[in-house]
């Protein structure tokens, strides 16, 4: 096939390989068969994950298998699933796209394919999943008391930097002029200063002779103070969709006898089988309206059970 090919170019008419590329092939499951838990969605216990499930990767995989293997672990003691959102964590990005869309090719988890990239750092990727890991029993008490002191450090700082008055006093104004960055007017908060560009919490510490911390905690506190708008206006989107997350859709449900959503929308939803209305709102030939129609069947169906 290589040699097929290459020959078509000009001028390679006649090249020789010193060593062939590879190629791979193999079979897949269709992922939208896959609850998020990863569950074969007709065969209750089975999990399944890794490039059987239509993806390319070790991280793909790895992260699949851990969502399995916990998965099928609450399985086996009668527990709730354990899943995590879009917003919580690219584990949560992979999944949802696998079991929702689908996929054609090998899926890669890029990070370009996450709607919440300000959310989703590394920074903070303890923050978002310590306490989940703790709370089914994955994280040890060693990593958890680490946690927990890093967490109240980082809350101290902010508390701190909230509670300490900067006046524009003639030394403060001096200083301020020694870092580099503009006067004040009126008296604002060590917080707002952390805040400008041009400074971090180590200068502004060091300047007004405040606490310092370790490194991770000093860069957690300057990420969330510089992009608190916009970290802000994320969050609140995901509060809007958690909403809809949060609305759990019957397993038995036929949606070709819901009426008012359209065609396209019942034999797509009859295929994938959300697990919620924010999964079903998600599937491509679900619009806005049909969600809307959604949203009222679940409602009468809850009051009715
Ligand atoms: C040459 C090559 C280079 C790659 N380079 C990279 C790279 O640089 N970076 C990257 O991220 N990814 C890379 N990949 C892709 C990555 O290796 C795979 O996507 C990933 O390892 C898949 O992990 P998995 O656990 O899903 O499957 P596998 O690692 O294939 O594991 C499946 C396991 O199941 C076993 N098995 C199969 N059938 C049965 C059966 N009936 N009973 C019991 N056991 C069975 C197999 O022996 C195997 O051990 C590369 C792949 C190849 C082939």
């Amino acid at each position: 096939v290589q040699y097929a090919f290459l020959r078509t170019i000009p001028g390679l008419e006649n090249v020789e390989i010193m060593r062939p590329a590879y190629a791979i092939e193999y079979d897949c499951l269709n992922p939208t068969q896959l609850t998020p838990a990863l569950q074969v969605k007709h065969i209750e216990g089975l999990y399944s994950a890794g490039q059987a499930n239509g993806t390319s990767g070790y991280e793909e995989a790895a992260a699949q298998g851990l969502m399995a293997g916990i998965n099928a672990a609450l399985w086996l003691q009668g527990k709730e699933p354990f899943i995590l959102a879009r917003s919580e964590a690219y584990i949560g990005v992979l999944i949802d796209d696998l079991v929702t869309k689908g996929t054609n090719e090998p899926y890669r988890m890029m990070t370009s394919r996450s709607e919440y990239r300000l959310l989703l750092r590394q920074d903070n990727a303890d923050m978002r999943l310590t306490e989940k890991g703790r709370a089914i029993g994955l994280v040890k008490d060693d990593r958890w008391a680490k946690f927990t002191a890093k967490k109240a450090a980082i809350d101290e700082a902010m508390d701190m930097l909230r509670n300490t008055p900067v006046n524009p006093s003639k030394e403060t104004q001096a200083l301020l002029e020694s870092l580099g960055t503009a006067p004040i007017r009126t008296g604002i908060h060590a917080y707002d200063l952390v805040k400008r560009n041009e400074l971090s919490y180590a200068i502004v510490a060091d300047a007004f002779g405040l606490k310092r911390y370790t490194p991770d905690v000093e860069e957690a506190v300057d990420i969330s103070i510089t992009y608190e708008g916009y970290i802000k206006k994320q969050m609140d989107q995901v509060d809007k969709v958690r909403k809809l997350e949060e609305k759990i859709l019957p397993k038995e449900w036929d949606y070709t006898q819901i009426k008012g959503i359209s065609l396209e929308a019942q034999q797509k939803l009859n295929k994938i089988r959300p697990h919620s209305i924010g999964q079903a709102s998600r599937i491509s030939g679900v619009s806005p309206a049909d969600v809307s129609v959604l949203l009222i069947q679940l409602e009468q169906y809850n009051r009715n059970k």
